[in-house]
């Protein structure tokens, strides 16, 4: 039998982990499709953006944890699951075909995107580690291009970082930059007088509404005393030409502009044929088995973590799309899964939140945890750090995690901007390039500028 899961994060990674485990010596085979080689531990890529922790360390090779797995580097591009077949595009560019008996989905979800007009050209979301590499390498080289502007407006543009979206990952990313950006403006002597605008901008009445109001009003008198412009009920209408429009009246300009107000499935779900629920979440039930529109169970297809609907035993409701509950599910399908193939009775998703941790850069944080304990300060911060520490996969990545905090707690931080990783063949091309006067008038390029905003290269 040939296990399918398309998919390497938290309920994909953890699931084939389970499965070779338990099927060990069947001669099942699982097989696990996903886009990299890795598994990426998206509560640290804002330490990742900031730099506390190396972006290399905050992803885990899947290959290191699955040692029976079969990996192949891809996408599942379509899933035909009457005939038990998906069409997969590898890294090789080829398609390939692949028949199995059980489907595991699991391709989670990506940023919700609106209609705003110049969002898609200006703006960058937070969800994955290359997003959140780019965006230091931005953040940093805006302060390079700030310093050497002689154009006060052009200058206040390049220091206006925008966040919309005041959940977890816009708060806490926007928190872990603005410490970076604190700390390495005391090396720039030319923006000695200057300030840095951050505006948060957030739609609802408050911020991080997963959390108890108590806790949501102390981070965001926190971002405030930090000079953080948080707009609660507004909304961003426009980034034409980086002018930003908000729904307040406020018109200003601004390079830098994060997306974070939430995740949608993978567009992969709406691709399967499987029924899905109002928000595009694939359902199952309290078992992970994928539900028909009859609500029964379809054989072989299964599904958990951000891409489904799974019924919270508690509040009946879909669960969040959170890590906590994506790894639990991931173990329960697995088990499910087995239980399947042996003829055994299923057991139900049964998962109490664990309550909330977030970061508010160093040293502050809140947490709601069972019990109604509310923490807030140094000790939920702490509380963050130990706790995704501790469910960081592999102890390879937590010892170095570790010792990347203690290198950050010794020395000033490292604010190298390595912008030049997202154009690594620029300076062989220009090598390439014969010199000056070697060539006719006609084959000549055209000079090279930079552009200090983006720092792209741009021909004129
Ligand atoms: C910045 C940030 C911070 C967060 N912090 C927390 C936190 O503190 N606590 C918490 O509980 N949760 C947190 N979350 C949420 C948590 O990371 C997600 O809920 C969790 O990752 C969902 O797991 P998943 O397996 O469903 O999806 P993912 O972990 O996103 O994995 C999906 C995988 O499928 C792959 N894939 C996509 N398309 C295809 C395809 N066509 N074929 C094959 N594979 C595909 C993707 O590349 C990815 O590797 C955070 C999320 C973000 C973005």
């Amino acid at each position: 039998m040939r296990i399918l899961v398309s998919g390497g994060g938290f309920v994909g990674a953890y699931a084939a982990l389970r499965l070779e485990r338990r099927l060990r010596g069947s001669g099942h085979e699982v097989v696990l499709v996903n886009p990299e080689n890795y598994l990426q531990y998206q509560p640290f890529l804002p330490e990742a953006a900031s730099g506390n922790i190396e972006p290399r360390h905050v992803v885990v090779p899947l290959r290191e944890v699955l040692r029976r797995t079969r990996l192949v580097v891809g996408e599942v591009e379509a899933i035909d699951h009457g005939a038990r077949r998906a069409r997969i595009r590898t890294l090789a560019d080829e398609p390939l075909d692949l028949q199995y008996d059980a489907l595991v989905l699991a391709p989670g979800s990506v940023s919700r995107v609106l209609p705003v007009p110049g969002l898609a050209d200006r703006a960058i979301g937070f969800k994955t580690i290359a997003e959140a590499i780019h965006l230091r390498n931005v953040v940093l080289s805006r302060l390079e291009a700030a310093a050497d502007t002689t154009d006060p407006e052009h200058r206040r543009a390049l220091l206006t970082f925008v966040f919309v979206g005041g959940g977890y990952a816009g708060v806490e990313a926007l928190a872990e930059l603005e410490d970076l950006v604190r700390a390495a403006l005391r090396r720039y002597p030319e923006l000695h007088d200057v300030h840095p605008r951050w505006v948060l901008v957030e739609a609802a009445a408050s911020l991080l509404p997963e959390l108890d109001a108590g806790l949501a009003r102390y981070a965001q008198a926190l971002l405030a005393r930090r000079g953080v412009d948080v707009r609660l009920e507004t909304r961003l209408d426009s980034a034409e030409g980086g002018v930003m429009r908000l729904s307040d009246g406020d018109v200003f300009a601004a390079e830098t502009l994060v997306w974070t107000t939430g995740v949608r499935p993978h567009p992969l779900t709406a691709q399967t044929g499987f029924p899905v629920d109002d928000q595009g979440r694939i359902a199952t039930d309290e078992y992970l088995r994928v539900l028909d529109e009859a609500g029964e169970a379809i054989p072989g297809a299964w599904a958990a973590g951000d891409c489904a609907a799974v019924p919270d035993p508690v509040t009946g409701r879909p669960c969040p799309p959170t890590a906590q509950h994506a790894l639990r599910q991931a173990r329960c399908l697995a088990d499910n899964l087995v239980a399947t193939i042996e003829g055994r009775p299923l057991r139900r998703f049964r998962y109490r939140n664990r309550g909330q941790l977030v970061s508010l850069g160093r040293y502050r944080g809140v947490a709601q945890l069972p019990g109604r304990i509310r923490i807030r300060g140094f000790w939920a911060w702490w509380l963050h750090r130990t706790y995704h520490l501790a469910m960081m996969p592999t102890l390879n990545r937590r010892v170095r995690i570790a010792l990347d905090w203690t290198v950050t707690l010794l020395f000033p931080r490292d604010i190298t901007a390595l912008g030049s990783l997202q154009r690594p063949r620029e300076a062989f091309e220009r090598a390439a390039e014969p010199p000056p006067g070697t060539l006719p008038e006609s084959r000549r390029r055209a000079p090279v500028t930079r552009d200090p905003g983006t720092a792209r290269l741009a021909r004129p």
